[in-house]
């Protein structure tokens, strides 16, 4: 193919319709018709990344292969279209910003003055640019976040307009709204999404194609309304209902030919309609499953939707390979006891202890390792989870009752989980953990073995704590057995109780590396686990 096509995806109203869900989705029908496709996202605010930002503030950060932190959507990226990102899948202010300070500095602005336009601008642009110039894509989609009209995104919408003058027919832009239901007048509302386009068209963009969220059917009516005030072809007005999963979002959007539209507009020849053959196989599975597996999430965010995404996403991949409905139960792990854990954990087939920083809620996560412990319930642990559960072991079974992390108590005389050495001398606190992927090999024999079914793995990580070797030998006379490790620095990777059905721990991430047509093996194996543990 000639040109790379860019789609950039804004987004009008109201926040969280899914921006990300839509580009990914596009993404997936574009990818099915063989083209090669990337999806990026820019982010309006300040920050280098989201890796310093808590939570609260902006849901799970995401970590790439190559050791970026990330925005949450490039998970959903990765999942749909089965592709790796890299840092320069997302980009935000601060970094656009950060850039063009570097070079004013080198003098490389040759004594001009450095401006929001030209200069912000043309370095988003070369940024757009980078994906599709470097590594020969056919398609880049570019999500904006934020939503049209915030006093933030003003340079990357002014890039979109630039670009689409420049670009001509190479370059489209996707608007997605939404269409709220007043009950008591019983009318769908189109006002709101004719001020977004409105908005859009007054800072010189006309969208090529609407996507308009709704909770139900809009009629044609409605549509030809909005094709009609919006200077919008009529076939380019697309709606996306609310549906039971987001991996029915792309067939939703492929029964409109929204793929087709786009085909057209960027002036490619439009073929037959992909039949995406194991995305339907994925979904049937998923509706054919009638039986359910109950597992129990312990974490301190558990009460935030987007804390564990990836998490949540892995486990129901999982499941459904696992012919199971998912039956997701959330514990929050500060009202979790010795006292209360065997009573509100009773009914779980598999339990997963989350990762974490910080003090809050650990004991509760005690409480559910010993319970699952001494229950010989399925158990995943993972980062700060598997550093729990070497904690607990330490304390319960070693007898080593003040073992601890440093991280929690820097003055344990039992530093079973300590700072790594190459964190030791670190101060900035952003993007300065142990990052990205990394290999580690695995024992033959081990559950983490049998479950990838290979030696030779890669997973990515982001922490800064690591089990301290020093105490190896007294664990596994114990009957906790390191059974993966770094090949290079030989940091323990992976512990597991050998004795118990199903219990590991894994200081690295497997849930950023599971994706609808390949999930992620461990997960597979720990929800086979829970099935197993049911019967
Ligand atoms: N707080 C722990 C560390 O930094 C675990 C981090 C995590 O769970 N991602 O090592």
């Amino acid at each position: 193919m000639a040109d790379t096509k860019y789609i950039f995806v804004t987004g009008g109203v109201v926040s969280s319709l899914g921006k990300g869900i839509i580009a990914a989705s596009l993404g997936k029908l574009l990818q099915a018709r063989g083209y090669k496709v990337t999806i990026q996202k820019f982010d309006p605010y300040i920050n280098i990344d989201p890796g310093t930002l808590n939570p609260y503030e902006h849901g799970e950060c995401y970590v790439t292969v190559d050791g970026h932190e990330a925005d949450l959507d490039l998970g959903h990226y990765e999942r749909f279209l089965n592709v790796q990102t890299t840092r320069a899948n997302n980009i935000t202010t601060g970094r656009i910003y950060q850039s063009v300070i570097n070079k004013e500095r080198k003098g490389d602005y040759l004594g001009k003055t450095v401006q929001v336009v030209p200069h912000i601008t043309d370095e988003i642009k070369r940024n757009v640019k980078l994906l599709g110039n470097k590594y020969k894509f056919d398609f880049v989609i570019t999500e904006i976040g934020g939503t049209v009209g915030d006093i933030e995104s003003l340079p990357f919408i002014e890039s979109v307009r630039q670009l689409k003058w420049e670009l001509g027919k190479n370059c489209i832009c996707v608007h997605l709204t939404y269409v709220p239901y007043i009950a008591a007048a019983k009318e769908y509302k189109t006002k709101p999404t004719q001020h977004s386009v409105k908005q859009l068209q007054e800072l010189g963009i006309q969208p090529d194609v609407l996507v308009l969220r709704t909770e139900h059917e809009l009629s044609s009516n409605i549509l030809s309304k909005v094709a009609l005030f919006c200077n919008v072809a009529q076939d380019a007005v697309i709606q996306s209902i609310d549906v039971p999963t987001i991996y029915e979002v792309p067939l939703v959007l492929q029964r409109q030919k929204m793929d087709e539209v786009i085909l057209r507009k960027v002036g490619l020849e439009v073929g037959p309609t992909p039949e995406m053959k194991p995305w339907h196989q994925f979904l049937q599975r998923k509706v054919d499953a009638t039986e359910t597996v109950k597992i129990g999430l312990v974490g301190k965010y558990v009460e935030l939707q987007d804390a564990y995404k990836s998490i949540d996403e892995s486990l129901l991949q999982a499941a459904i390979y696992n012919d199971r409905k998912l039956d997701l139960h959330l514990f929050h792990s500060e009202k979790l006891n010795d006292g209360n854990a065997a009573e509100l954990l009773k009914d779980m087939d598999g339990i997963l202890i989350a990762p974490g920083f910080g003090q809050r809620g650990i004991e509760g996560k005690f409480a559910a390792l010993k319970y699952a412990r001494e229950n010989d319930v399925p158990c995943l642990g993972i980062c700060l989870g598997m550093q729990c559960m070497v904690i607990e072991f330490a304390r319960d079974v070693m007898g080593l009752t003040e073992a601890n992390s440093t991280e929690m108590e820097p003055n344990t005389p039992y530093k079973v989980i300590d700072l790594m050495e190459e964190q030791k001398n670190v101060t900035n606190m952003g993007g300065s953990m142990r990052l990205g992927a990394y290999d580690c090999t695995l024992k033959k024999g081990s559950k983490a073995y049998e479950a990838y079914g290979q030696a030779h793995i890669q997973e990515r990580h982001r922490h800064r704590f690591e089990f301290n070797s020093e105490y190896r030998d007294q664990f596994e006379a114990a009957g906790m057995m390191c059974v993966g490790e770094n090949p290079e620095s030989n940091l323990v990777e992976v512990v597991e109780i050998p004795a118990l059905k199903w219990f590991v721990g894994v200081q690295f991430h497997p849930e950023y590396n599971s994706t609808v047509v390949n999930p992620n093996p461990l997960f597979v194996s720990f929800v086979k686990a829970a099935v197993e543990n049911k019967k």
